[in-house]
């Protein structure tokens, strides 16, 4: 399904993008993975996998760094099959007490970076008629939390946009398509677990839990493996005509 193709995975050394580009390299896919943090840990995820995997240091605030990762990714592989646009950071408060510098890395970050490799990977995509765009959004790309303003709006945002690149490339064999996970226990959240269970005075399993029966019904964390087998799913045949839409993988978040 994914055998021989290349792809690249933004913020892959950790989390939801680590696992996404273990999947896909498990699966015979070359990867470019960036990100921030312990890089050495995250590329021992791949030692067993069968493809070509390589890393970016690209910083996603900045577009020239971009321009360096995809120039990277095109020249190292040879073109570019699969796009997943996963890196992302949170910051938690009230808009009026929203530090400004959040807002603006929120914005590049979760949203403006997507622009930039997709513009950058489409021209590659196009010279062989074959594509996947995946945006890894969030359950708050459809719906909004309080004290999230800059993270909902910039997931609401990568929605919108992966629908314009969606009918902008419907009569090619290229897809976009928007994954939208309700929490998954990762680095990402386990801020949010941590902090909670400080001003709750309660454990970190029972601020976990209240967090769940806040939000999603099925009081379970999503998992990196089910969005990493979407992603798969995403890349196959059977996937071809689904072009600009939204997967809830939110435990019946959105359902409410
Ligand atoms: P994570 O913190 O484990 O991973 C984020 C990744 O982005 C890391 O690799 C990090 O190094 C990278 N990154 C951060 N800033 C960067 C920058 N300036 N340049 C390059 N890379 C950068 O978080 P995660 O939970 O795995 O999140 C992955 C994606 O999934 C994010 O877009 C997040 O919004 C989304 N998401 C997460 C959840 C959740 O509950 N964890 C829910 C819905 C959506």
């Amino acid at each position: 399904m994914v055998l021989g193709k290349k792809a690249v995975v933004t913020g892959a050394t950790s989390g939801i993008g680590l696992c996404i580009a273990t999947t896909l390299a498990r699966h015979g896919a070359d990867v470019v993975i960036n990100g921030f943090g312990d890089v050495d840990r995250a590329l021992k995820h791949f030692q067993n996998s069968p493809s070509n995997v390589l890393y970016h240091a690209a910083d996603l605030r900045n577009p020239s760094e971009i321009e360096a990762l995809m120039d990277f990714a095109l020249s190292k592989m040879g073109g570019i099959d699969i796009l997943v646009n996963n890196a992302g950071i949170q910051h938690v408060s009230p808009i009026e007490s929203f530090p400004t510098e959040q807002w603006d890395a929120i914005l590049a970050i979760n949203l403006s970076a997507a622009f930039h490799t997709m513009r950058l990977a489409i021209p590659s995509m196009k010279s062989s008629n074959w594509g996947k765009i995946i945006n890894i959004a969030s359950v708050h790309g459809l719906v909004a939390s309080a004290n999230k303003s800059a993270y909902v709006a910039a997931k609401h945002g990568l929605v919108g946009l992966t629908k314009v690149a969606a009918l902008e490339l419907a009569t090619t064999g290229i897809t976009a398509n928007a994954i939208c996970p309700g929490w998954v226990r990762t680095d990402l959240v386990q801020k949010q677990i941590d902090a909670r269970a400080k001003m709750e005075a309660v454990s970190t399993e029972q601020a976990a839990q209240r967090l769940l029966a806040e939000k999603q019904p099925s009081l379970q964390f999503t998992t990196p493996e089910q969005i990493a087998e979407l992603v798969l799913f995403l890349c196959s045949p059977a996937a071809d005509n689904i072009r600009g839409s939204t997967f809830n993988l939110d435990g019946g978040w959105t359902a409410q």
